[in-house]
Formats: C-alpha cells, sequence, structure tokens
C-alpha cells in the first residue's frame, strides 16, 4: 500500500515536469526564452540533422533537453 502511494506521487511529478519541460521548450522556441533560467547563459537550439535528436543547450550544460519532435 505504501509502496503503491509512493508511486503514484513518484509519476505525477515526473509528469508535471515533464509537462514544465515541454512548456519550456516551446518558450524557447517561441523565441520568449533565450537564456538558461539557472545560469542565464544564452541558450543554444540545435535542430536535428542525420541521426542527432535536436536539442536545447546552455553554455554549462545545466539545460540540457533532447526535443522528441515527431
Ligand atoms: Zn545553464
Amino acid at each position: 500500500m505504501f509502496e503503491h502511494t509512493q508511486l503514484k506521487s513518484f509519476n505525477k511529478s515526473t509528469s508535471d515536469s515533464f509537462h514544465q519541460q515541454k512548456n519550456f521548450i516551446k518558450k524557447v522556441l517561441a523565441g520568449r526564452i533565450s537564456q538558461c533560467p539557472q545560469c542565464k547563459q544564452n541558450l543554444t537550439i540545435n535542430l536535428s540533422h542525420l541521426d542527432e535528436p535536436s536539442t536545447i543547450r546552455c553554455a554549462k550544460k545545466c539545460t540540457d533537453i533532447e526535443l522528441d519532435c515527431s
């Protein structure tokens, strides 16, 4: 019972941060955010080429997101 509750709350927080990340990606791609929220360095958007996924990264890599575009 306890383990089950723990798992549920874990899933919820994962899903919350997933949605937060999607919102963040949207804002970056829309040009509304151009700096890393943590280090305030400029974010770099690398669009995918060949087999590599598109990424959003800052210089210090505290923001390092792979875009799951499909
Ligand atoms: Zn950063």
